[in-house]
């Protein structure tokens, strides 16, 4: 039994296990140290804090990422897709070209695969969420440009609808 592999029927069953794993495993909290995040794709004070790595069954790296209020990604797509479960506070989400969303701690939000986008805080208020990236040739985001002051600030017209 060591080192076998969960069979189809079980993964059918239960969904995608650890790769080779004998047992449960927990990672305990701390176990990879959070960085801050590169200024080359956020802008303002981000923590990321890795929480597992893709395997041969899940290929999604997961990570607890929390934005400060005015912070968020630069554009960025994801090759197979991202989900985001909100875990604390308010923040908002947008598409290239859509208006924003905002998004509160329980929602989840999937990007699909190919969609120019950027996450993050509002302007007022923190957000953290936990993002799973699917990998797909060796990578789970392909960055772009910054979003600028003048595309994170709502528009007088979305303020209006919000208030
Ligand atoms: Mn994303």
């Amino acid at each position: 039994m060591k080192n076998k592999p969960p069979t189809m029927a079980a993964l059918a069953t239960f969904g995608a296990a650890p790769t080779g794993a004998e047992g449960i495993q927990i990672t305990p909290n701390g176990a990879s140290p959070s960085t801050i995040g590169s200024t080359d794709y956020f802008t303002g004070h981000v923590v990321v804090v890795p929480l597992f790595p893709a395997t041969e069954f899940t290929h999604g790296t997961g990570g607890h990422v929390t934005f400060a209020p005015g912070a968020r990604t630069a554009w960025h797509t994801h090759p197979a897709g991202q989900t985001l479960m909100v875990t604390s506070g308010k923040g908002w989400v947008q598409e290239e070209g859509r208006e924003r969303h905002e998004i509160k701690a329980g929602d989840v939000v999937w990007f699909p695969a190919g969609v120019k986008h950027w996450h993050g805080a509002t302007d007022t208020t923190g957000m953290s969420h936990i993002a799973i990236s699917y990998m797909l040739g060796g990578k789970n985001v392909d960055w772009l440009e910054q979003v600028s002051p003048e595309q994170y600030q709502p528009s007088v017209s979305e303020q209006r609808a919000t208030a």
